[in-house]
């Protein structure tokens, strides 16, 4: 059997061709020849598994999807608080290239562009590596390939940029930027010119999707914590003058970028993107955001959906054991508040006793925080009731500070190992 998604994915594709609508961005040149027609679509799963349609290995310039990438990599390189000291976080409802600030002097967000000229000063730099250097190579890691820069979209961008020239000198007349304007809105351009196709920009979402790690390589390329700044921007700003009409219609955290391209990301589920050069009146892709309604409601992907994942916590629970005294609780999805309230609901009906109880983690795909502070706490208090308590930790999801204080009680062993080596010493 083939799978059905890439037939998906292009019946989308067909049904939103026919949408005319839009103009292509004149105001960088060489943005003016792009071809219409161009329309393509990527899909990135959590687990790497890649779905592309249409044109999706023609290259386009990231332009202001590179916004959420370098405001990761400036938090990644400074920490949040410093961060937020140069750019806030509220909606402008403006335009993107608004020549404004807000009341404390500060650029409002970092997915306008004002905000986006003071990020690109606070991406990592060294003599010999340029600050959009730095961020191509970040990119590349994230796309799994090595970018290039447009050489001439960047050219043609640098000679017309006098409102981008124009917030520089605004931010550096406040001393929010505390360099020569000029290089770091060269900087930011060419930040814009770096040139990708939607797989690579769904991959670079899916990324985001999965919580910073990329599953191919099991590298942990940003913290979980940053990745949710970024998303909680992208969602709240990302789609500029149209952020509440998207919210509600599409509600998927997105960045859109004035060559055509549009990356959404699900978290936990998907990276998405599409690519086609006419934009509506607030610089987003027409066929862009239409595919994105589609999807959003065809898929049930909006965020405000909700997901089920309470329902399924518990997998099983049985006993073994010569005299049955052995209850074994195996455990299957993602360990958060609600589940792990679940969880100890059950726990709860344990009668007290001195029997022995399992408790198998190797089902989960993530334990958060407060799911590992509430399966522990609720281990304290079985142990109280006298019962004898395991953890099965076989995958090794708990991190250093989740099982801190509690290695006592966890085993690394697998489940069925565990129980025949019990079994033999009992
Ligand atoms: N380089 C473009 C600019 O600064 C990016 C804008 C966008 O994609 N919305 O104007």
């Amino acid at each position: 059997m083939q799978t059905p998604v890439p037939d998906y994915l292009q019946h989308v594709l067909q049904a939103c061709q026919s949408n005319a609508q839009g103009a292509v961005a004149d105001y960088i040149p060489e943005l003016a020849h792009a071809d219409h027609e161009r329309l393509a679509l990527a899909l990135c799963t959590i687990d790497s598994t890649l779905y592309s349609t249409g044109d999706d290995q023609l290259a386009f310039t990231i332009q202001s999807m590179s916004k959420p990438f370098a405001y990761a990599l400036a938090l990644e390189t400074h920490g949040l608080n410093s961060v937020l000291s140069k750019v806030g976080v509220e909606p402008s409802g403006e335009a993107f290239n608004q020549i404004s600030l807000g009341q404390d002097n500060l650029p409002k967000n970092p997915m306008i562009n004002s905000g986006a000229i003071t990020t690109h000063s606070l991406l990592p730099y060294k003599k010999t590596v340029s600050r959009a250097e730095h961020l191509r190579r970040f990119l590349s890691t994230l796309a799994g390939r090595e970018l290039q820069f447009d050489e001439r979209v960047y050219e043609s961008e640098l000679k017309t940029a006098f409102r981008n020239r124009s917030i520089g000198y605004m931010l550096r007349t406040v001393g929010v930027l505390d360099e020569d304007p000029e290089s770091i809105v060269d900087g930011y351009i060419r930040q814009c010119a770096i040139q990708v196709t939607v797989q690579d920009l769904a991959r670079m979402a899916g990324v985001l999707a999965n919580g910073g790690l990329c599953a191919g390589t099991g590298q942990r390329l940003l913290e979980r914590a940053v990745v949710r700044q970024v998303l909680s921007v992208m969602m709240s700003c990302g789609m500029y003058d149209a952020a509440g009409d998207w919210l509600t219609t599409v509600g998927i955290p997105a960045k859109s970028g004035v060559a055509g391209g549009i990356i959404g990301v699900l978290p936990g589920q998907v990276g998405i993107a599409v690519f086609s050069p006419k934009l509506d009146e607030h610089g987003n892709s027409v066929r862009g955001v239409h595919i994105f309604e589609r999807l959003s409601k065809d898929m049930g992907l909006h965020l405000m959906e909700g997901t089920p994942s309470a329902q399924t916590i518990l997998q099983s629970r049985y006993t073994v054991g010569k005299n049955n005294d052995v209850v074994v609780y195996e455990l299957r999805g993602v360990l958060q508040f609600t589940e792990s309230e679940m969880l100890l609901r059950s726990l709860q009906d344990e009668p007290t006793g001195t029997n022995r109880i399992i408790l198998d983690l190797t089902n989960l795909t993530l334990v958060h925080d407060v799911g590992a502070r509430m399966l522990f706490e609720g281990v304290k208090r079985l142990k109280a009731d006298g019962h004898q308590v395991v953890v099965i930790d076989s995958e090794r999801l708990l991190s250093d500070t989740q099982s801190k204080g509690h290695k006592r009680s966890i085993v690394h062993t697998p489940l069925d190992v565990y129980l025949e080596r019990f079994a033999s010493v009992k």
